[in-house]
């Protein structure tokens, strides 16, 4: 049987001298493990679309379980990402990322545009910190793990003079007013821009919620939050995640 998806490349390994196993990310059954026969030559017609992170129309030849590349179309391509180490120790963290929590053989809803707009700010020169904790955000979202960002959660303020709290381990917010440091445990005064950025990451439509301005200091809270409340919502931790960070820190 003949089957035709658009996705991206997350993962490709290379067994033997022709074996070429790719992780193909799709919305209608999740992770697809394809086999690309010959895809590692360099006059093969599959070595563009099997490439780590390309974006193209597959049509797969499916028997049993097993799915083998028939013909590859390439959509739009993201090799740049190859030319900069600290772009594609990111792009490697999200793709661990959606291949740890997409299961195989469901349908997802809008995962590949999700990917997709991820890779294109990546590559396209918006802070990477910013990039990487929208990322993070929506995507514990998108999974079921959205922090209630709406208002406070004991008066149901939107806003305080006096500033609105982050609670990192039940993922809410609370309003100083309310605020008691002996009963809400671990706690961060959130800055302004920082709340402003968390929720225009959470409720505007997906090629918005990358898009925000934002200062140094916002910033790193921002990227420490984000960070957290995804790590703590999936229970993982990531190699490639360990690797970007170590590439700031040499
Ligand atoms: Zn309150």
């Amino acid at each position: 049987m003949l089957v035709t998806y658009d996705g991206i490349v997350i993962s490709k390994r290379v067994v033997g001298e022709n074996g070429v196993y790719i992780d193909i990310l799709t919305d209608e059954q999740g992770i697809i493990e394809a086999a690309a026969h010959g895809a590692n030559k360099i006059n093969s017609n599959l070595l563009a679309s099997s490439a780590l992170f390309s974006y193209s129309t597959f049509c797969l030849k499916k028997s049993k379980l097993k799915y083998t590349v028939n013909s590859a179309k390439p959509k739009f391509s993201f090799h740049e990402l190859g030319n900069d180490i600290e772009k594609l120790a990111l792009a490697s963290y999200f793709a661990q990322a959606v291949k740890f929590c997409t299961p195989s053989e469901q349908p997802q809803d809008s995962i590949v545009r999700f990917f997709a707009i991820a890779l294109y700010e990546i590559m396209n020169g918006r802070s990477l910190d910013q990039v990487k904790a929208a990322f993070e955000l929506r995507y514990s979202a998108e999974l079921g793990f959205a922090p209630n960002l709406i208002s406070c959660d004991n008066c149901g303020s939107y806003e305080c003079e006096r500033g609105m709290y982050f609670l990192p381990e039940t993922a809410r917010l609370i309003c100083a007013d309310c605020f008691n440091e002996k009963f809400d445990g671990e706690h961060e005064l959130l800055f302004p821009e920082t709340l402003f950025a968390m929720r225009n990451i959470i409720f505007s439509p997906l090629e918005r919620c990358f898009k925000f301005d934002i200062r140094e200091n916002a910033a790193k809270q921002l990227s420490h939050i984000c960070e957290k409340h995804f790590l703590n919502s999936v229970e993982k931790g990531f190699p490639a995640l360990n690797y970007y960070k170590s590439l700031f820190f040499r």
